[in-house]
């Protein structure tokens, strides 16, 4: 079932990404427990994600439902009862896909409009479940709205509305530094929204930035979550 051979280049990702964590903690003069790696996963097979939990991953991360559900379900089938991993959905969430996802994720990261937290509420409550919330925040100084994200200028109000619902533990903000920008720009912004959003929500401290071409920058600007596919996995197939 596990392939020997995967599971060494699995292990050599996780070990070159962990030493370049290490070392953008030490230059940072953070701590490494401050930082959570989670391993993004798409379009890579269950049995990837098998492997890696054996290897002591605890958080995976989809950015598609339909993917991650499937997938979900072929690893819990795989591990017989064994512990899940902690499952963050980092893409753009429709929201006729609220329902599903809040099945199954432990933490959303994409919540950017207030429809979308309405509906995972809804979802959780259905579903008995608690779920964990980060505000994209989209910095780009020209929004492509196909991207996702909400203007900085929205958060504190998408934020009030999250601490009003039941079901939702909002936890901070959430950004993917637009392709061709510089991330320590994008990165030193995000830490300040984040700062403003922990004045009015002062356990909103998460902060999830950096994949696995810009980790350093975002560690650098305070990220408490790191979300790594393509360094650890390798580069992912164009399409299928
Ligand atoms: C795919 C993806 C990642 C991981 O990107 P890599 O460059 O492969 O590390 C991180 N965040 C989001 C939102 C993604 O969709």
């Amino acid at each position: 079932m596990t392939d020997g051979r995967r599971i060494e280049e699995l292990r050599a990702g996780l070990a070159r990404t962990e030493e370049r964590i290490r070392a953008a903690c030490a230059d940072a003069h953070r701590d490494r427990a401050e930082v959570s790696l989670i391993v993004v996963t798409k379009f890579f097979p269950a049995t990837d994600v098998v492997s890696l939990l054996e290897l002591g991953v605890r958080d995976i991360g989809e950015n598609r439902d339909q993917e991650a559900r499937a997938k979900v379900r072929e690893t819990a089938e795989l591990l017989g009862g064994a512990r899940l991993p902690r499952m963050h959905f980092i893409g753009q969430a429709q929201r006729n896909k609220a329902g599903s996802i809040a099945q199954y994720a432990d933490v959303v990261h994409s919540l950017d409009r207030p429809a979308l937290a309405e509906a995972l509420d809804r979802g959780a409550a259905r579903a008995d479940r608690t779920l964990d919330v980060l505000i994209q925040v989209d910095l780009d100084p020209e929004p492509d709205p196909g991207r996702g994200g909400s203007a900085p200028a929205d958060v504190g109000r998408l934020a009030q509305l999250v601490e009003g619902l039941e079901r939702l533990r909002l936890r901070g903000v959430m950004t993917v530094a637009p392709l061709g920008m510089d991330p320590d720009r994008v990165f030193g912004r995000l830490a300040e929204v984040s700062s403003e959003l922990r004045s009015d929500h002062p356990d909103a401290r998460w902060i999830s930035a950096g994949m696995s071409g810009d980790l350093e920058s975002a560690v650098a600007h305070g990220a408490t979550h790191l979300r790594v596919g393509t360094a650890i996995l390798g580069s992912r197939p164009s399409h299928r």
